[in-house]
């Protein structure tokens, strides 16, 4: 099991939801990780990638333009939650305040260590939301585009080569789409039915420069994603409640 904090963890998966919501580039981001983020199945997905790259430069330039304006109480809550996450820094003083991006600069690695960090929490919150996925992997196709890959990884169109998904993205994805195709509801646990075979289904498809990324995938039945054309990105909105109305 791991740990969790959630101190404050839904301010930064808004900001997340929002940055996809109007398509804020992955910038300033590690080229070489994400190259290898989208063209193998990575346990750091791309959102975890884009929670740290965004939240970074999202805070940097909040110190940057209102750091004079920094309150004693906003700083107790950073404090607060480098204590949480357990991320040793040095704390900026009040009379400092002019100072803050500077601090952030001096501290970059405990801010990426901090952010790092939540990043795992608001993949827990957002993995589950596959209305969120479709636009965050229609952004992470425009970046594939834009990336420089080498040719092994690549296709002659151009776009990622096929890997097999990996048992733990599998099961990560069958338990989150709770064994039922997200298309047409068919049980695929194989508990009742087992005549129905389970397929894993890109949900921006490698095609249309999607990437071989968890985030990327859901269940479908073999029908569904038979009939699914590989032109186009596509999830449902429907979602099992946790209990019937
Ligand atoms: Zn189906």
């Amino acid at each position: 099991m791991k740990e969790f904090q959630f101190h404050d963890i839904y301010s930064l998966v808004s900001l997340i939801d929002r940055s996809v919501h109007y398509e804020e580039q992955f910038w300033n981001h590690d080229e070489e990780m994400f190259v290898a983020a989208s063209a193998k199945f990575s346990r750091d997905t791309l959102l975890h990638l884009y929670t740290v790259t965004r939240a970074y430069n999202h805070y940097h330039r909040d110190f940057r333009k209102n750091g004079d304006l920094i309150e004693e109480d906003e700083l107790e809550h950073w404090m607060s939650l480098f204590a949480s996450y357990g991320v040793k820094i040095v704390p900026l003083k009040i009379e400092d305040e002019e100072e803050a991006e500077k601090w952030m600069d001096d501290n970059q690695d405990s801010f990426l260590d901090l952010f790092d960090k939540m990043s795992e929490e608001v993949f827990h919150i957002l993995f589950p939301n596959r209305n969120f996925l479709i636009k965050f992997n229609r952004l992470v196709a425009e970046q594939i585009q834009e990336t420089k890959y080498p040719t092994n990884v690549l296709t002659k169109k151009g776009t990622i080569k096929r890997v097999s998904i990996p048992k733990w993205v599998q099961n990560a994805v069958f338990h989150r789409d709770k064994g039922r195709c997200i298309y047409c509801n068919t049980d695929l646990t194989g508990i009742v039915n087992t005549l129905t075979t389970k397929n894993f289904d890109h949900i921006v498809p490698l095609d249309m420069h999607g990437a071989n990324d968890p985030c990327n995938i859901q269940l479908a039945c073999e029908k569904c994603n038979k009939s699914k054309s590989n032109t186009e990105a596509s999830t449902t909105n429907k979602y099992h409640p946790w209990w019937p109305e």
